[in-house]
Formats: C-alpha cells, sequence, structure tokens
C-alpha cells in the first residue's frame, strides 16, 4: 500500500486537483460561482470537463457516467466513452461541457411516484459541482442531481441540496443579528454506519437473504449477543482484512473512513467516517454501501444492509450526527466562551428543540420503511416516538431559564441570555444516552433513528428544512425587536417553555415511556402506513413548499413511491416465504417424519418387543406441526391475493401491514418451532447459529 496521505484522494478531482490542472482564471472563476452558489457557464465547463478528462484518461480511463441517486436508494450510472470519431476512421478522447453538465438518460424505470408518465420518459441529470467528480470502476463518476423534464426532483439529493440553500438562508440571518461574520452555513454530518458480514457460502444457501435480504425463517441460535461479547471484541483476522480492504477503497475515493468496531450483535460491525458537510456525506455515505458489499465479495463475504436481516437480535442503524457549520470553520452547536457565543448557541439550540417537537412526524417519515419498521421500538433502536436527550447539566440550565430560577444553585442571580456567561458543558461521556432518537453529544445532534440501508439525504432535508423554519420564525421576530437582548431572552424562555415535553433524559426503550410519551402528547407512529399520512398533510406541505424544498406534486410524488415500496418489499418477502416454505421446509419435513416412521417399522419388523414410542409421538408432533404450517402457508397465500382488491395505495400498505405482515409473522413462528424439532442435516438452509459464527 502506497502511504495514506498519497492514497487518499487519488481518484478525486477534487479541488487541490482543480487548482493544479486548471487555468488559475478558470479556478478563479470556478471557486467564485461555487460560493455564489451560481450555475457554471459553458464556457467554464468546457474547460473543466477537458481538464477532468485529461486527469481521468491519464489514469487509463474510457469511460465516464452522470452517476446519481434516483428513488430507488441506490445509486445509478449509465455508463459513455470518451471517444469521438474524427471523421478518417480515427478516434480522439473527448468530452465537452455540455456533457459534464448535463445527461439525459432515458429514466422510464425509476420509480417516479406517477411524476412521470412513462411517455414523457426523459429525465435529465445536472452536475452538482460542489461534490467532485471521482473515478470508480474505471469510469469517471459525476455526481449529479436528477430532474424530470418539468424540473420535478426525482432523486434524493436535489431536495437535500435546496434544503442546504434553506438552512443558509435562514441561519445567515440569525448570525447577522449576533454580528457574526460568515458567507455560508450548512449542515454538516457523520453517518455511522451498520451492517453485517456473514460468508459467501451461507448467504448463497438461503433464498431470503438472496431475495430480501433479510431471513424470513429462522429459531433462534442457543447463543446471540446474551453475554455483550462481541460489542468491541478483538477483530478476526478475517474481518480485519477486509476492514483494512475497505479503508483503502474509500480513501481512494475521498472518504474519511475513521471508526471501525464491532457491535452488539455476533456478525455486526460499524464504520464511522470523519464528519464533512452534509453533500459530499451523502454522496460518500452511498459509496461506503456500495463498497462494503463488493470489497466483501472479494473476500467470500457478503456484507448485510438490512435493518433487520436476523430476528432476535440486533438490527442494523444509521446514526446520523448532524449540526450546522459556517464557512468559517465555526460549529453553531457548540457552547461557546463568551456570553454572546453562549447566546447564539442557546438561540440555534432552541430552534432545533422547537423544530424536533413541531415536526416529530416529519422526521419520523424520513425513516419510514418496511425494513426500518423492524427496529423502531424493539428495545434495540429507539422507539418509533420522536424525544430528545440534552444531558442533565444543559436539561437543568434550560429549566433555569424557563423558570428564572437560579441553575442549580452555582449561579447566584438569574441568568440573563447574552449577559451572563453559561457553565461550560464538558463532554462528559458518561453523560451519555443510548436509548435517545434524538441526542445533543456535546456539539452536535446524534440522529439515531435512520435504517442502515437509508440514504442519509431523507433524514437530513427534512432536519435541514424544520430547522430553517425555526430559524426563520425567530428571525422574523428578533429583526423587528427595539430591544435584541429582552426579545432573545423572551423568546429563548418561551421556546423552552412551550417544547419542554419532546425533552426526555431518561430510557427511551422503557414501556413506562410510552405511556408517559402519550401523556406528552407525543406521536408514536409505529408503522411505515401509519406515519406516511403526515407528510402530505397540510402542514407538511406548507412547510416544504415555503423554503423551496419539495413542491407539492414531488411530495406526493415522494408518498406514493414510499409506499409503493413499502407494499412491494413486503409482496417479494410473502412470495419469498411461500416458495421457501412450500418447496424446503415442507418437503423436508415429509422425508424427516417419513425416516421416523419407517425407523419404527423397521424396529417393529426385527422384533415387536421394542419401543417405538419416540418415534410415534414425533411423528404424531411433526405431523400435526406441518398441518399447522400448510393452514398458515394457505392463510398467508390467500391474504397476499386479497391485495389486489386494494387500489388505494395508503390502503393497500395498511393491509399489507395489518394483513400480509401479521400472516407472514404466524407462517415463521410454526416453520421456526419445526426447525427447532428436527435433526439439522434435513434443514434445507443454514441455521442462525452457523451463519451468525460463520467468519
Ligand atoms: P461518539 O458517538 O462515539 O462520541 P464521535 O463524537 O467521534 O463519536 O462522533 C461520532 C460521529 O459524529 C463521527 O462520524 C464524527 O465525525 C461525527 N461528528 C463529530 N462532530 C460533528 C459535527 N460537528 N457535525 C457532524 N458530525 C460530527
Ligand atoms: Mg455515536
Amino acid at each position: 500500500m502506497s502511504k495514506v496521505p498519497e492514497l487518499f484522494g487519488s481518484m478525486v478531482f477534487d479541488d487541490s486537483v482543480m487548482r493544479t490542472k486548471l487555468p488559475k482564471i478558470s479556478y478563479k472563476e470556478f471557486r467564485r460561482t461555487i460560493e455564489a452558489g451560481e450555475p457554471l457557464s459553458l464556457e467554464l465547463a468546457n474547460v473543466i470537463a477537458s481538464a477532468m478528462k485529461d486527469w481521468a484518461v491519464e489514469k487509463g480511463i474510457t469511460h465516464f457516467t452522470h452517476w446519481f441517486q434516483p428513488m430507488t436508494g441506490i445509486t445509478a450510472e449509465k455508463h459513455d466513452s470518451f471517444i469521438s470519431p474524427l471523421g478518417d476512421g480515427k478516434v480522439i478522447m473527448d468530452f465537452s461541457g455540455k456533457e459534464l453538465i448535463r445527461g439525459e438518460p432515458d429514466a422510464s424505470s425509476f420509480p417516479s411516484g406517477g411524476l412521470r408518465a412513462t411517455f414523457e420518459a426523459r429525465g435529465y441529470t445536472a452536475w452538482d459541482p460542489t461534490s467532485p467528480a471521482f473515478i470508480k470502476d474505471n469510469t469517471l463518476c459525476i455526481p449529479t442531481a436528477f430532474c424530470s423534464y418539468g424540473g420535478e426532483a426525482l432523486d434524493k439529493k436535489t431536495p437535500l441540496m435546496r434544503s442546504n440553500e434553506a438552512i443558509n438562508r435562514q441561519a445567515l440571518r440569525i448570525l447577522k443579528l449576533f454580528g457574526t461574520r460568515a458567507k455560508r452555513v450548512f449542515a454538516t454530518v457523520g453517518p455511522e454506519q451498520e451492517y453485517f458480514l456473514i460468508s459467501k457460502e451461507m448467504f448463497e444457501k438461503r433464498r431470503d437473504l438472496v431475495y430480501t435480504g433479510r431471513t424470513l425463517f429462522g429459531a433462534k441460535s442457543p447463543k446471540g449477543q446474551e453475554m455483550d461479547d462481541h460489542y468491541f471484541g478483538a477483530i478476526d483476522p478475517a474481518v480485519a482484512a477486509y476492514m483494512k480492504d475497505l479503508d483503502e477503497e474509500l480513501w481512494k475515493l475521498g472518504v474519511l473512513a475513521k471508526t471501525e468496531h464491532k457491535e452488539v450483535a455476533p456478525a455486526q460491525y460499524e464504520l464511522a467516517p470523519i464528519f464533512s458537510a452534509v453533500n459530499t456525506a451523502t454522496d460518500h455515505n452511498q459509496l461506503t454501501m456500495e463498497l462494503m458489499k463488493k470489497v466483501a465479495l472479494r473476500h467470500n463475504m457478503v456484507c448485510l444492509l438490512h435493518e433487520k436481516p436476523f430476528a432476535g437480535i440486533n438490527g442494523s442503524g444509521k446514526h446520523n450526527n448532524w449540526s450546522l457549520s459556517t464557512d468559517t470553520g465555526l460549529n453553531l452547536l457548540e457552547p461557546g466562551e463568551s456570553p454572546q457565543e453562549n447566546a447564539q448557541f442557546l438561540l440555534f439550540l432552541a430552534a432545533v428543540i422547537k423544530a424536533v417537537d413541531d415536526y416529530q412526524d416529519l422526521l419520523r417519515v424520513s425513516v419510514a420503511s418496511a425494513g426500518n419498521d423492524h427496529r423502531l421500538g424493539a428495545n434495540e433502536a429507539p422507539p418509533a416516538i420522536l424525544s430528545m436527550f440534552l444531558g442533565d447539566q444543559l436539561t437543568g440550565i434550560l429549566d433555569a431559564i424557563a423558570t428564572g430560577k437560579p441553575y442549580n444553585g452555582s449561579m447566584a442571580e438569574d441568568m440573563t441570555i447574552g449577559v451572563n456567561v453559561l457553565p461550560r458543558f464538558p463532554k462528559d461521556l458518561t453523560d451519555r444516552n443510548r436509548t435517545s432518537p434524538f441526542a445533543f453529544t456535546g456539539n452536535k445532534f446524534e440522529f439515531r433513528m435512520p435504517g442502515s440501508t437509508f440514504s442519509i439525504a431523507g433524514p437530513n432535508f427534512v432536519l435541514n428544512t424544520i430547522v430553517a423554519e425555526e430559524l426563520s420564525q425567530f428571525a422574523d421576530l428578533l429583526e423587528g425587536a427595539s430591544d435584541f437582548t429582552k426579545a432573545l431572552n423572551d423568546l429563548i424562555k418561551k421556546t423552552v417553555r412551550e417544547h419542554q415535553r419532546i425533552i426526555f433524559n431518561g430510557d427511551g426503550y422503557a414501556d413506562a415511556w410510552q405511556a408517559e410519551a402519550a401523556k406528552r402528547g407525543l406521536s408514536n407512529l409505529k408503522s411505515t402506513p401509519e406515519a406516511l399520512p403526515t407528510f402530505i398533510s397540510q402542514k407538511s406541505i406548507a412547510l416544504f413548499t415555503r423554503h423551496g424544498v419539495l413542491s407539492e406534486t414531488e411530495i406526493f410524488s415522494r408518498y406514493e413511491i414510499t409506499l409503493e415500496n413499502y407494499c412491494k418489499t413486503i409482496d417479494i418477502e410473502a412470495t419469498t416465504m411461500l416458495d421457501m416454505a412450500r418447496k424446503n421446509i415442507l418437503p423436508a419435513v415429509m422425508r424427516y417424519t417419513r425416516y421416523l416412521a419407517e425407523t419404527a417399522m423397521a424396529k417393529k419388523t426385527l422384533s415387536p418387543s421394542i419401543g417405538c414410542a419416540l418415534e410415534e409421538s414425533l411423528v404424531s408432533k411433526l405431523s400435526l406441526r406441518a398441518a399447522c404450517l400448510d393452514k398458515k402457508i394457505e392463510a398467508l397465500d390467500s391474504l397476499l391475493l386479497g391485495a389486489k382488491e386494494h387500489t388505494d395505495l395508503l390502503d393497500c400498505a395498511k393491509y399489507h401491514h395489518d394483513s400480509i405482515f401479521a400472516a407472514m409473522q404466524e407462517l415463521r413462528a410454526v416453520a421456526d418451532e419445526l426447525e427447532a424439532a428436527v435433526d439439522e442435516d434435513v434443514w434445507p438452509f443454514p441455521t442462525y447459529g452457523k451463519i451468525l459464527f460463520s467468519i
């Protein structure tokens, strides 16, 4: 391996490469347009495209692609070569500014939620110059946004970029009031990615894993995570080799892969990068997921990103660490040294508190999927209820502000924001709460609800937009105030008082919290079909349209895509279950039953005096259970057929949740009992024990 600093970013056409490869005047113009958020001129695009192509060709690259993030949740690409005919039978390698800034993939097969009828199949991709081009699989990849011809967003990146503009606009208004100098404000994100690694051989033997990414059957392994002996344990050589390989691939692409460790469940791991601007963090997380899978195959392993690959042990999430930063490097959620910095911090904090309380439902929607519904509320991840953890100290300070009483007795006088200095909040590691869905961790918030397969674009465009909304309300009020300090104090006091219900520092997994949350009036949207209607509410439409993040049509299209995806996921899972139950499980049980019956007969033939009570009892038990399994199969099958009756999408999603999914669980329960009752050698696929301890 070459030295890491040289390896790092070696496949990225980043700022430092641009500085050396572009004419000085073009480089300056490029920086200026980026900072001003203006579109690139064609002339400048031509210069950049040519430099980009030269750089790529030097590395032996022959193709380019517009790389985008359609609503499927994975990334898409269509490769074109650089060749351009010269007319004399020869070609040159060519790449124009037009090709750089705009592409027109035939997009009829990407989900559009009714936005784009197939006869107007064309969509277009547009380069997002804030995200650098890179080389992957011998192809120059240009990160782009993906829109319909009418300009409607068909991807995950577009609303994210729009939301970054919204938060920039509103946060700058606030900073101006405090006299804080900054040209831009943007969200910073560090997503911690959880995943499972299993042996490829085991994976291929399980059609549920192959088709759906999770096991649909499987009795509990005698050993799971009971001993807590996997978490942070020493990493086995095979996995260590995988991680090293993965790190190198990620570093080449400029991904700041930093921390790797074992997670709670057997075969579960985590990778955390160093945080970056949300735009690149989103691209990098997509690349991380892609490479995790690819690199695993090279090591004869399979990386499972599903939120719940195995029942009975923890699933995988993606902790979205989020903060706001200025272009000058100031973290707006970091308490400062001076009264003024503290006041500014408290105002931003108040905006986040109000945002999470006012828009709990939208945050819940942003993490809704069939896969993630398995985790939320299953005592391994936060419940489906939004609440915020601030820690005792910060909560104490906010209480003091709300009530006007001295804080903890340690400060004798009332605290006037903007006049008194706040106590420093030490980043005390013991002051941690792992059960909160939205935890303040000293200088950022950790949103713990997103699922492991999610693009972080969704949760972050919602977060950015709801906080932008609160900041805009605050700015409206404060800009008109005659006494700024007084208005600020009143505003923070009022906000804390009105939104205290969202702050909860206790155990989010406890049943008592469910009851307490209900008393506080917090919403508890347990499943995707329950959560989604809030996305198309008037309140949600008003919010997203006001900040130019999503139009009403785009909201409806996303609503449809999410529900459709939910139904399809459950359809595929149910069909796979039927297939496995009919073609593998039942025949295996029958074979084993026959073997037992034949054993009994053979014994009787040998001598009628040999007892066959055990065989008889087993045959009778297995026959009963097999009959029961057959009933559950038929029940699920007819429910699945019944889905056709539900033409309304929400109605259909509810039906999938209440009827089909419920029947799947019943079928699984019987099959898992059978698994536990028969000879391991006759069971048609590897057991949990074998899979989870396969590496
Ligand atoms: P832990 O959760 O164990 O305390 P860290 O504090 O190092 O770990 O952070 C976890 C993740 O949060 C990392 O990906 C880190 O880069 C990210 N992070 C740290 N500071 C910020 C920030 N200001 N904005 C966004 N993410 C951040
Ligand atoms: Mg963390």
